[in-house]
Parts: C-alpha cells; sequence; structure tokens
C-alpha cells in the first residue's frame, strides 16, 4: 500500500523510501492520495544545493561532506542529478561509486535521478524526490547537480543554502558567472584547492563578490571557501558555513521568503505540467489533432488553438 511507504520510510526502511521516490518519478495515480501528506509531514530538513561543472569534484566532495555531517551525528539523504545516466544507464553505478564508503551506513541515503521515466522532466522528479526525504525525516537532504541550463537552477529553487562548486586553472573567467551561477550561490567553494591557481580564483570570487557590492545590515556574507574534496581538507568548514547559512535564514525571517519562492515555482511548474498534459491527454487527442490541422492551414492561430484546448477540457492531476 502507498500510503503505508511513508509511514514505514519515516521509521527509517530504506526499501520503502526507495520505492516511494520511484512511485514520484513515475507518477502512477495511487501517488496523489500521498503527496498532501508527503507535504504535510515535510519542511524540517535542511536542503543544500551542491552545483558546478562535470569534473569540479562535487561527487568527491558530497561523499566527503556526508562524512563530516555524519561526525555531527546528522542523518543525510543525497539526491544526485545525473544528466548522463538517462543514456548510460548508470544511475546505480553513479551511485556505488559515489558513496562505497557510506553504504552500509542506516544514516545515508542516496539516489541518482535520471531523466528516463520522469514525467514532467528531471526537474520535477528532483524537487518530488527531495519532498520525500524531507517527510521522512532525514536531516540534511543534498540536492547534486550539474551547473547548467535553466532545469538545473530551478531544482536550485528548492535549496534552502546553494554552495556552487568551482575549480581552479580553468581560463581567465569565472565560472560560476559564465554559468550563471553566482546569483544562486550563498556558499562559493573553490575544489581542488591543492593545485597552484586555486588562490587566483578565490581572489577573483571574491573581488566578483565585492563588486556586487557588501550585504545590508544582518545580510549574508558569501563566503569563498577552499576545499580539497580529495583528501577533506576544508570540508569541517564547509560543513560550518552551511549551517551558519541556515542559521543566518531563520534568524533574517529570509527562510519564510525562500520557502515561498519555493512554492511558487514549484506551483509554476506543476501548473505549466498539468497544463501541457492536458492539450495533450488521449481526451483531447482529436481536439489536439484538429488544432494541429487548423494551425497549419493557417485557420487557426496557435495562441487561439492552445486557449481552446485547456478551455475545453476539465483540470486532470498528473
Ligand atoms: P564531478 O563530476 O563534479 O562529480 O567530479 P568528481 O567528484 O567525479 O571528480 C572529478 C575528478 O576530480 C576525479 O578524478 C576526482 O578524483 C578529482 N578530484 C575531486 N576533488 C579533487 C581535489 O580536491 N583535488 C584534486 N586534485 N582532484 C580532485
Amino acid at each position: 500500500m502507498t500510503a503505508d511507504l511513508l509511514a514505514r520510510a519515516r521509521s527509517g526502511d530504506a526499501p520503502s523510501l526507495s520505492r516511494l521516490i520511484s512511485l514520484v518519478e513515475s507518477r502512477p495515480q495511487e501517488l496523489d492520495a500521498v503527496l498532501p501528506e508527503i507535504h504535510a509531514a515535510g519542511g524540517r530538513a535542511h536542503v543544500i544545493g551542491i552545483t558546478g561543472a562535470p569534473g569540479s569534484g562535487k561527487s568527491t566532495l558530497v561523499a566527503r561532506l556526508v562524512r563530516v555531517l555524519r561526525g555531527r551525528g546528522r542523518t543525510v539523504g543525497v539526491v544526485a542529478v545525473d544528466p548522463s545516466s538517462s543514456i548510460t544507464g548508470g544511475a546505480l553505478l553513479g551511485d556505488r561509486i559515489r558513496m562505497q564508503e557510506h553504504t552500509l551506513d542506516g544514516g545515508v541515503f542516496v539516489r541518482s535521478m535520471s531523466t528516463r521515466g520522469a514525467l514532467g522532466g528531471v526537474s520535477r522528479a528532483t524537487v518530488d524526490a527531495v519532498a520525500v526525504l524531507d517527510a521522512a525525516g532525514w536531516d540534511d537532504v543534498i540536492v547534486e547537480t550539474v551547473g547548467v541550463g535553466q532545469d538545473e537552477v530551478d531544482i536550485m529553487r528548492i535549496a534552502h543554502t546553494t554552495a556552487v562548486v568551482s575549480v581552479p586553472g580553468l581560463g581567465d573567467d569565472v565560472q560560476a558567472i559564465k554559468a550563471g551561477l553566482l546569483e544562486i550561490a550563498d556558499v562559493h567553494v573553490v575544489n581542488k584547492a591543492d593545485r597552484p591557481e586555486a588562490d587566483r580564483t578565490a581572489a577573483e570570487l571574491t573581488s566578483m563578490l565585492t563588486l556586487t557590492g557588501p550585504p545590508g545590515s544582518g545580510g549574508w556574507a558569501v563566503p569563498v571557501l577552499r576545499t580539497v574534496a580529495l583528501d577533506g581538507t576544508g570540508l569541517d568548514e564547509l560543513a560550518n558555513a552551511l549551517a551558519a547559512h541556515l542559521d543566518w535564514l531563520q534568524a533574517s525571517g529570509e527562510l519564510a521568503r525562500r520557502e515561498e519562492a519555493a512554492a511558487a515555482a514549484r506551483i509554476r511548474a506543476i501548473a505549466r505540467d498539468l497544463a501541457v498534459a492536458r492539450v495533450q491527454s488521449p481526451a483531447a487527442g482529436a481536439a489536439f489533432e484538429a488544432c494541429v490541422r487548423a494551425v497549419a492551414r493557417r485557420e487557426l492561430d496557435p495562441h487561439a488553438a492552445a486557449r481552446s484546448l485547456l478551455d475545453a477540457r476539465p483540470l486532470e492531476t498528473v
């Protein structure tokens, strides 16, 4: 029974948690009954986004961070969005390599998300998986994404704290700016700080942050941290910065503002999915095909066609 899955997941049963996340990925109708419960039970986890270019060391960093957080007695769920897994089918392999050292630890749960089978796209499935982990009572939920594309930036809207990972020596441009990630960084991490150009990359980031102006009173000063994920250097400092950011969110009232921004983004995304599903549903099939032909023949404009398809049908859940 789907309804029992959440209760079992909350009591620490990993297979039930896995099953529930698979269900939010594939979205069968039976899930609808559990969604309100999942939402109501959430809101306690610290959702941490870790993003950066492929090869910047995110997976290595996350595995290390998990170790530090476990050392502090926190339970940690990880949702890794792996854009390659849809092609290679490597989600499971990725999980194994990533988190080998944590496989026997009941306080760690790792899940890779692929685009396969994710109705409404990987971003909604990821957001829902985070909601499930939150509802199941995990203290920290880490979302790891490759920092490219709008989908990824959307995913990061649900994170309370986002760490953007850069690496030294990739040319003069600050990578975070290139990827449009400067605005979403609450913490900057220069990983691979064992490399000689690390100081320069950190200095560039710091001067970029000064250009955007000092934080106002009660504002958060975005730190630029250096890490060596390979040996764990700087990971305690990273964990401290993430925790300090959560404290600041709570003390400043910014947490409530972010929760509302995340709610708005989720409602918009779900509404978009619902609208697309509605105009393309099997029931709307004939009307849709008629509209397609009429628009192609220029007898109807596409705006009017989309509006008429949306107006014609009652709201369905997807
Ligand atoms: P991801 O693609 O961002 O998840 O990056 P990975 O964690 O897979 O790391 C990419 C490569 O960088 C691997 O070969 C890691 O061993 C290496 N790497 C990760 N962190 C460091 C570091 O701090 N220093 C150095 N020199 N190499 C690192």
